[in-house]
């Protein structure tokens, strides 16, 4: 049995549904994002774990242990908002013992844990300082280890790098991490950024209108997306109108006036003659000269991204998106014609209709 463990957990506030029967098993150690668009459902979701909010229905397991009624206070889970929420009257050492003070520790073992918990944030020096002595990352680095000090079974996460600026909240990403691999803490993050998803989790669920739609390791979210929107969602992908043609092991695609195969994760989700959308990355596409790719194109449009270009092309089949490395090679210009090629592996094909979530 996994370690926490949430079985049709759906929850209604009066007819609005913002989680719809959820599934989802978390093992011990495991680094799990809820990633979705605002109003997913991720922090509802969080919230339910935590004992915030009540399920509708549904069974929630921690160690094996029923606590879909148990009250917040005696499930022992380490949170983390957006908000930080420090006491802002107490010093820092103050803020991280607080709720070792609650649990009623020795005041020995108190100042230990908590000296360990400032240095695991690289905070010892700070530790007589006051929330408003201190920057913005700092701030959640105390948020962090007053959550850690109690050694939770489960930490919980919600959006807590959301008010950092862009190059803070990367360093963040990575110190966040680094602390979670140390302390091996179970880890539940809510975030709407899947670049932050993909690159602190081991897994990433993926929610939209209150439903799990894809769970999976980052790299396969962002190769094997189910559904066009996580193809979207995740990353940038080219999606153009195919029709399949033969299905098989690998299905049959008529794009434009192409026509080639393409491997799929299931045959059973398409059906010869009905419609699917063929999506490929744009790094994935390569550029070659006139008659020598699978299509030819005219450049419409060029961006220069420092360490990349993104060009835009027309084809018969629709417009593409292509990023090339910048290699120091002259680029393509406005008007240029150029063909567009892929390797067999980077294509996929989604089905028209959405299948359904498999864990
Ligand atoms: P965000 O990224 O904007 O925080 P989210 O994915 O965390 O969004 P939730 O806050 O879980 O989404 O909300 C899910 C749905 O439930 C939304 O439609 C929201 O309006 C609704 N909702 C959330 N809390 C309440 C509440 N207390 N009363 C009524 N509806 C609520």
């Amino acid at each position: 049995m996994s370690f926490l463990s949430l079985r049709d957990v759906s929850k209604f506030y009066g007819s609005t549904c913002a989680v719809s029967a959820m599934n989802l098993s978390v093992e011990q150690g495991e680094f799990v994002s809820l990633l979705g668009p605002s109003g997913c459902g991720k922090t509802t979701t969080l919230q339910m774990v935590a004992g915030f909010e009540p399920v509708s229905s549904g069974t929630i397991t921690l160690a094996g242990r029923d606590i879909t009624q148990a009250k917040a206070n005696t499930r022992g889970l380490g949170i983390v908002f957006q908000s930080y929420a420090l006491f802002p009257h107490m010093t820092v050492a103050d803020n991280v013992s607080f709720g070792l003070e609650m649990r009623r520790l020795p005041r020995a073992e108190r100042q230990e844990r908590v000296r360990k918990a400032l240095s695991l944030v690289h905070l010892d020096a700070h530790a007589q300082r006051y929330p408003r002595e201190l920057s913005g990352g700092q701030r959640q680095r105390v948020a962090l280890a007053r959550a850690l000090v109690i050694e939770p079974p489960v930490l919980l996460l919600d959006e807590p790098l959301s008010n950092l600026d862009a190059k803070l909240r990367e360093e963040m990403q990575f110190e966040l991490r680094q602390i979670q691999r140390k302390v091996g803490t179970t880890t539940v993050m809510v975030t709407h950024d899947q670049s932050e998803a993909m690159s602190v989790s081991d897994r990433v669920v993926v929610m939209q209108a209150g439903v799990v739609t894809q769970v999976d390791e980052p790299q396969r979210v962002y190769e094997h997306p189910r559904t066009r929107f996580i193809s979207t969602f995740v990353g940038k992908a080219n999606l153009l109108d195919a029709r399949v043609g033969e299905v098989g092991a690998r299905v049959g695609v008529a794009l434009g006036g192409l026509r080639f195969d393409v491997a799929v994760d299931n045959p059973a989700d398409f059906s010869s003659g009905a419609t699917a959308l063929f999506s490929v990355r744009p790094e994935k596409l390569q550029l070659r000269p006139c008659g020598q790719g699978r299509m030819d194109g005219e450049v419409q449009e060029r961006f220069f991204l420092g360490s990349q270009w993104l060009y835009r092309l027309s084809t018969d089949a629709g417009d593409w998106t292509v990023l090339c490395p910048n290699d120091g090679r002259e680029s393509l210009a406005v008007g240029e014609a150029a063909a567009i090629d892929w390797p067999d592996h980077c294509a996929r094909l989604l089905p028209g209709e959405a299948p359904a979530a498999q864990e």
